[in-house]
């Protein structure tokens, strides 16, 4: 077989080279399946999916905590050109409602712990016919998943399926508005697992450990999907708990793990009290945000010496900018350069690909990858808006602002969306946010933009603070040196907590759009 064209011949691939190597280990259920054993199930699911009546192209959507469930399902979608839908499990019945219908999705796989929100969801899933169940005891309306697991016939399922076949759709996080479908091609993903293969370094040897959720494309597309490709080893844990993963590595021997900077930083802490032995731990990936000088400092002491920082979205894969383990130091704050086969450019707002910003200055970054999706499920505005040809290139905006330095490392500044525009002068909220979250006292803090009829926008800041007041804080931002006068906030409001999205991230257009459920007791700088 030449390379892989799609992701199921990913799996293939992997049975005819290492059939006995360990495929899956899942403690929460006692599973461990060599990848003969995982392909075998992974078939009889496929196949019994046929049976049910998913054909190809048609959406089976799960909203499950991470599992073998998980991985079984994907493989099976892939074997039969379905396409595989994960939603957050978090998500509440409203919010399944919006996306099971935007997909309109075929199949719901759920499990008790989300069963009350699809319960409540389910009189408005008009084109869901089949309901599936992972766990013990289904409700009368659910198929068993272990029953259709052990139906189907362990065959290869006689289905074709082509390499620009749609493959997945990934619902983006919704930080910025409401959750965007993505649709992502086979092609395109054997590609992001290439690109995570060479920057991660992944050998069959690996062992790597699913901590973060597997419903976002962070550690399924970075982590499972390659080491699968791989042959290497999966240990999945339902959930994070920082002691279950310390002991997993012990146990397991595992060498390569996924984890946001915020996990990384209580993996570390809860390491230096307990006594395990993590030496097997050879690199640790991270995402969503650079890691903290200090966060660095305890993960090098007490887990593994390096790490690898991946800059990216949903609709690239979402990998595409790599900072590799020795710059972590050298270039702290950024994000690192452009991966393997893809290219990084800053440019004007919104402007040509070809109307770059000069070196240093801060523009939309913009990139091109060969894992950028088809579209955006339904919505050709905006992939319009998103993707762009230019010199027979396709790239992708980004919506973030960053910089490149002199060697072309990225900074990611913020969104373009947040910034301010204020008396003319651009501000970028996440610096201001940096500078007020250093108070004690702080606790979260969003700055956005007010319509204002003198400054166009007023800089004002939604805070969770006790014990503080806007004098104090304008006082101590004044006293950090670190704001320019027209960047410090005007008002601020104080609240019980910010609008998030289920993934943790401040909604800001909610605030701005009085959309937030927060009552804000606002106080203006004196
Ligand atoms: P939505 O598109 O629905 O508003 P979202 O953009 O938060 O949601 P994701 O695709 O999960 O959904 O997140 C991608 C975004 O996360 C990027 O656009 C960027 O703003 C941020 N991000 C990802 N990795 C990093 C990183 N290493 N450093 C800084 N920011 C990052
Ligand atoms: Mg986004």
């Amino acid at each position: 077989m030449s390379e892989p064209p799609t992701i199921s011949d990913t799996l293939e691939q992997t049975v005819e080279r290492h059939p006995d190597r360990e495929a899956i280990i899942y403690p929460h259920k006692d599973q461990r399946w060599t990848y003969a054993e995982f392909d075998d199930r992974v078939n009889s699911l496929a196949n019994a999916l046929l049976e049910a009546g998913i054909e190809s192209g048609d959406r089976v959507a799960t909203v499950l905590h991470n599992g073998s469930e998980m991985a079984l399902t994907v493989y099976a979608c892939a074997k039969i050109g379905a396409v595989f839908t994960p939603l957050n499990f978090r998500l509440p019945a409203g919010e399944i409602e919006y996306i099971v219908n935007d997909a309109a999705a075929e199949m719901v796989l759920f499990e008790e712990a989300t069963r009350e929100a699809i319960e409540s969801a389910r009189p408005s899933l008009e084109t869901v016919d089949d309901y599936v169940y992972i766990d013990a005891d289904a409700p009368d309306y659910a198929t068993d998943f272990y029953e259709l697991v052990e139906s189907g016939s362990t065959d290869r399922p006689d289905v074709r399926v082509e390499e620009d076949d749609v493959y997945a759709f990934i619902y983006t996080s919704g930080t910025t508005g409401r959750p965007k479908g993505v649709v992502h091609e086979h092609r395109s993903m054997v590609e992001h697992n290439l690109l995570c293969i060479a920057e991660g370094e992944i050998t069959k040897d690996d062992v790597g450990l699913s901590v973060m959720p597997l419903y976002h494309c962070a550690e399924l597309h970075c982590n499972l999907f390659p080491r699968v490709h791989r042959g290497a080893t999966n240990v999945i844990h339902h959930e994070f708990d920082p002691q279950a993963a310390l002991q997993a590595i012990e146990e397991h021997g595992v060498t390569f793990l996924f984890c946001a900077p915020t996990a990384w930083n209580g993996l570390s802490l809860t390491a230096a009290e307990m006594d395990v032995d993590v030496s097997s731990l050879r690199l640790g990936l991270y995402g969503a945000a650079p890691m903290p000088e200090q966060v660095l400092e305890n993960c090098r002491e007490h887990l593994c010496e390096d790490y690898l920082q991946a800059y990216g979205m949903t609709e690239i894969g979402p990998a595409g900018v790599f900072q590799r383990p020795e710059d972590q130091l050298s270039k702290q704050g950024s994000a690192g350069q452009a991966g393997l086969n893809h290219q990084v450019r800053v440019v004007e707002p919104d402007a040509a690909p070809d109307q770059e910003v000069e070196q240093g200055e801060i523009g939309e970054i913009l990139i091109a990858s060969p894992c950028t999706m088809r579209e955006y499920w339904n919505r050709p505005e905006a992939t319009e808006e998103s993707l762009r040809e230019h010199d027979g290139t396709t790239w992708y905006y980004t919506g973030d602002l960053g910089r490149l330095d002199e060697d072309n490392f990225l900074y990611v500044v913020d969104r373009k969306d947040d910034m301010i525009v204020s008396g003319g002068e651009n501000i970028y909220p996440a610096e201001v946010e940096d500078v007020l979250f250093s108070h004690d006292a702080v606790e979260e803090a969003a700055v956005v933009g007010e319509p204002d009829d003198e400054w166009g926008d007023l800089v004002v800041a939604y805070v969770v603070a006790d014990g503080v007041t806007a004098d104090d804080l304008d006082e101590f931002a004044l006293e950090s040196d670190l704001l320019a006068d027209f960047k410090r906030p005007r008002k601020y409001y104080f609240v019980d907590e910010l609008p998030k999205n289920p993934s943790g991230k401040v909604q800001k257009f909610k605030l701005r759009e009085d959309e937030a459920d927060v009552e804000p007791e606002s106080e203006t700088v004196a």
